[in-house]
């Protein structure tokens, strides 16, 4: 069964809070070439735009209920303590901040800080529109993720995929459309 080797990542999240159906479909092993494109641009973006200082880094954590997740971090300034997540545009800019929170969580489930113990903060950057976003994780926000790794745990199991949006305004920009609405 799919739940047993789950680990949740941060685009999941992402897709879980945008469409629980997107996250039921990827946790299926179903990605759409335009999908791929859309990472493979984000990497091409974030290696050509920014300090090369910065590190790619990967964190693992376990979610109170012994969920395993990790992360995969764009880009990490550790002298400062900031995470960065680059995207193309803004429209899904709430999934974005869930993305990149759920990042800070896993720092914060490690007991990982900055060198002075100051918590890591995140960095939504978006060069094609020469824009930036501060993203910080609060108390309140801990039990919002514990939520959706468990919701996401739950739909892992689901033989039936969860419904179809019914604000079709962002199917159209989503790569699953045709196996949704055929
Ligand atoms: S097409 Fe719409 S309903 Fe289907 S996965 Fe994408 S967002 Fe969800």
């Amino acid at each position: 069964m799919i739940s047993k080797s789950l680990r949740i990542g941060g685009m999941l999240i992402g897709y879980y809070r945008l469409c629980p159906r997107k996250a039921w479909w990827s946790v299926r092993g179903i990605a759409m070439e335009q999908e791929s494109d859309a990472v493979a641009l984000g990497r091409l973006l974030d290696e050509s735009s920014y300090n090369r200082s910065d590190k790619h880094l990967e964190i693992e954590a376990e979610a109170p209920d012994g969920t395993p997740l990790v992360g995969k971090i764009d880009r990490a300034n550790l002298k400062h303590g900031v995470l960065h997540e680059t995207k193309k545009g803004r429209s899904c800019e709430d999934a974005h901040r869930w993305q990149l929170r759920f990042y800070l969580w896993l720092l914060h489930r490690n007991g990982v800080t900055r060198a002075d113990g100051v918590p890591f903060s995140g960095q939504l950057d978006y060069p094609l529109l020469r824009k930036t976003e501060a993203v910080f994780l609060e108390s309140e926000h801990y039990i919002e993720l514990e939520n959706n790794v468990a919701a996401i745990s739950s739909l892992a199991i689901q033989e039936i995929p969860p419904p179809v949006l019914t604000q079709r305004s962002f199917c159209a920009k989503c790569s699953f459309e045709e196996l949704c609405f055929g």
